[in-house]
């Protein structure tokens, strides 16, 4: 089967290499990619913002299941393009995508389903937002309702920062994202990602992680999209899964079907594990980046036949399987990410990197040179990836890795996994 997958990042390099090496794969096209993925598949300039011609390209090249890595291309509606041309899509349709698209949709659903999450309120101006803010105090979470990239959250622990960012939320900070405000109470607890595969009706679970957003180690600095992940979450117990998938995903998936938009592709639940039990943060309706790339390091079950399936409304009484190792992802990115940096620097390395059959070293910003070599292009720009029979294993083993690479304009944060790396010192 021919399938395209859409997207340049190393989560979209994490699915190009599980897809190409399912045996249900003939030719694996990816639009636009990088330099890692094309070698592993035919990378091709596609806009994806013009339906048209991504429905034509896959006319023309036999393509018979499409896959989306961001969620960009999913809330501007792709998914519901493709599927009423009758080509399969591992991914929601618009009014699923909701689900990320908006805030204050899923917190709707949240309340009418009794899905445990932070008590919160919508504003469509700054008036009330801020006369709310008085009555509840800090600290407070401010929230731009639309995509904001992952930047238009703001925990206040005082009042004078959650004042400025709803002043700056509605006077266009955030553009059409900030037409409306959420503002919720602060959660404490320790941070999960949860991850489900969704066919409209049912979701299996598929597993667990924890990222690191901020830039540098301590959690210090400005929140990235993310310099590191590893898979499973040790707060994630069975028990702790169980319930998540009992009272926040099965009631989820009931709610989308009612409203008669079902939800089918990756389900991601952001969770703040509390002392009165798992509450969802924020729904992300497609893989983490970097959580992708640990997860596909451990993934035994074949990758196209579990899309296959979902696409299908097919995934009824399956099950996923997940290698018992761990994996951990260490990113490195270019110096000043997440603000400005340099582009074209050289990297070299990767190969001696990857002389260890258990580290993937995915790429990000990459391109090739005139002469081959490669270039970073990004911000984030390599995910060196390792698996081992403990997170503290498989933290040495990427770190190793890593040493191996000599890139002096890119750095990496030197304590991912510090959590669980603690955690298993006891
Ligand atoms: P997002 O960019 O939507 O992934 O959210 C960014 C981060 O904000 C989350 O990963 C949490 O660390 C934090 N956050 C969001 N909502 C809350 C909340 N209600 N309480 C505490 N932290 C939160």
């Amino acid at each position: 089967m021919n399938i395209l997958l859409i997207g340049s990042g190393g989560r979209e390099h994490a699915l190009a290499w599980k897809i190409a090496r399912s045996p249900r794969t003939s030719t694996l096209f990816v639009a636009p990619g990088n330099a890692g993925i094309c070698e592993e598949a035919e990378c091709v300039s596609l806009d994806v913002t013009d339906h048209a011609a991504v429905i034509d390209f896959c006319r023309r090249n036999d393509v018979r299941l499409v896959t989306v890595g961001p969620e960009a291309p999913l809330v501007a509606g792709l998914a519901d393009a493709l599927a009423e041309e009758g080509i399969a899509v591992f991914g929601p349709r618009r009014d699923a995508a909701r689900l990320e698209g908006s805030k204050s949709f899923t917190k709707d659903i949240c309340r009418r389903y009794g899905i445990p999450t932070a008590d919160y309120a919508v504003f469509e101006d700054a008036d009330s937002a801020l006369a709310h803010l008085r009555e509840k105090g800090a600290p407070i979470v401010v929230k731009a309702d639309g995509l904001a990239a992952g930047k238009g959250v703001i925990v206040a622990t005082d009042m004078e920062t959650a004042e400025t960012a709803i002043r700056d939320i509605f006077g266009g900070a955030f553009g059409a994202a900030g037409a409306k405000v959420v503002l919720e109470e602060m959660l404490v607890g320790e941070e999960a990602s949860f991850f489900a595969v969704c066919d409209g009706r049912t979701a299996l679970p598929l597993a667990t992680a924890q990222d690191h957003k901020r830039a540098f180690d301590g959690d210090r600095g400005p929140n990235t999209g993310g310099m590191g992940a590893y898979t499973p979450a040790p707060v994630m117990t069975e028990e702790m899964c169980d319930r998540v998938m009992e009272r926040i995903i099965l009631p989820t998936m009931k709610a989308m079907e009612e409203a008669g938009c079902p939800f089918t592709g990756v389900l991601y639940a952001g969770l703040m594990i509390t002392e009165s039990g798992p509450q969802l943060i924020e729904y992300n309706v497609r893989f983490g980046d970097p959580e992708c790339q640990p997860l596909m390091m451990r993934l035994e079950t074949d990758l196209v036949d579990l899309m296959e399936a979902a696409a299908a409304g097919d995934l009824a009484g399956g099950a996923v399987d997940w290698s018992d190792r761990a994996a951990l992802t260490v990113v490195m990115a270019a110096k000043g990410y997440p603000g400005s940096y340099e582009k074209g620097t050289v990297i070299e390395g990767v190969e001696r990197a990857e002389e260890d059959p258990l580290v993937k070293v995915f790429h990000a910003g990459t391109a090739r040179g005139e002469g081959g070599e490669l270039l970073a292009v990004g911000g984030r720009v390599l995910n060196v990836t390792a698996l081992g029979d403990t997170i503290t294993e498989a933290q040495r083993r990427a770190y190793d890795a890593v040493a191996k690479i000599h890139w002096p304009e890119g750095f990496y944060r030197k304590d991912i996994g510090w959590r669980a790396v603690e955690r298993e010192k006891n």
